[in-house]
């Protein structure tokens, strides 16, 4: 495989817009992987790295990370070899710096491919994110009403205990949309103005926000043959 076939998607929309639940069903779909620059911190996190620690003040205020360490993170991931096809980014990139980082990190392999944005609007994305439980082990998402596992406060995939992170309170919510409207949203002009951005309507069920997607990506499901 050349480089100039790899695939890099940026998945861009409002915290709680379905960001991290798509990006998980395209890993499936495309078989590359998802790299969440949340998802990494909370495992660092986790794990008490230093990185994790310098990132939790960060995380609990609904701030972003410094991009210093944010790209660098990004940068580590990408030279891992499952990467060797592409990406669907999640999360990242937060602002316009991260984005140009991307942009440099991507170059080689013919930059990025597409940048859907999950359209939600500000209301339904608070219910869904104080709605939002997280697997512990493995980082599956769920909805307590909206996307239920199977028996609650376990994990469908490997019984691993749900829980809700400390940052979907919704004092910290609403800071994180205000971080969103200043620093993340100039970046819905910047990837339309390259001519790579697509919309589809979060409000849909998932399936069917999934399905639009991989439509919007050229990949045919299943169902359309
Ligand atoms: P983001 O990564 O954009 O912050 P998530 O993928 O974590 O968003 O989704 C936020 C919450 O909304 C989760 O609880 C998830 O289960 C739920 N959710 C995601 N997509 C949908 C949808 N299309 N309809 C209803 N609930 C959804
Ligand atoms: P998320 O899981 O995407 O909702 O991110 C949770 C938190 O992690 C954010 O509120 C930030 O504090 C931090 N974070 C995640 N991604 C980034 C990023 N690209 N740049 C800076 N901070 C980030
Ligand atoms: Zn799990």
């Amino acid at each position: 495989m050349t480089q100039a076939q790899r695939m890099y998607l940026v998945l861009l929309g409002v915290p709680g817009a379905g960001k991290g639940t798509q990006a998980r069903l395209l890993e499936e779909a495309l078989g590359i992987p998802q790299i969440s620059t949340g998802d990494l911190f909370r495992y660092n996190l986790k794990n008490q790295t230093e990185l994790g620690l310098l990132a939790k003040s960060y995380m609990d205020r609904g701030d972003l990370v410094p991009d210093e360490v944010t790209i660098r993170m990004v940068e580590e991931r990408l030279a891992r070899p499952d990467c060797a096809r592409g990406a669907i980014f999640d999360g990242f990139p937060r602002n316009l710096t991260q984005a140009v980082a991307l942009d440099r990190l991507t170059a080689a392999g013919g930059g990025i491919h597409k940048a859907p944005l999950v359209h939600l609007e500000d209301e339904e994305a608070m219910r869904r994110i104080t709605g939002r439980r997280v697997c512990r082990t493995c980082g599956a998402v769920y909805h307590v009403e909206f996307n239920p596992p199977k028996s609650p406060g376990v994990c469908d995939l490997d019984g691993g205990e749900l829980y809700q992170r400390d940052d979907d309170k919704p004092e910290t919510v609403r800071n994180r949309l205000y971080v969103y409207y200043k620093q993340t949203s100039p970046l819905v002009g910047y990837y339309f103005a390259k001519g790579l951005l697509v919309q589809v309507d979060g409000a849909q069920p998932i399936e069917t926000v999934q399905a639009q997607l991989l439509e919007l990506l050229g990949v045919k499901t299943p169902l359309q043959g």
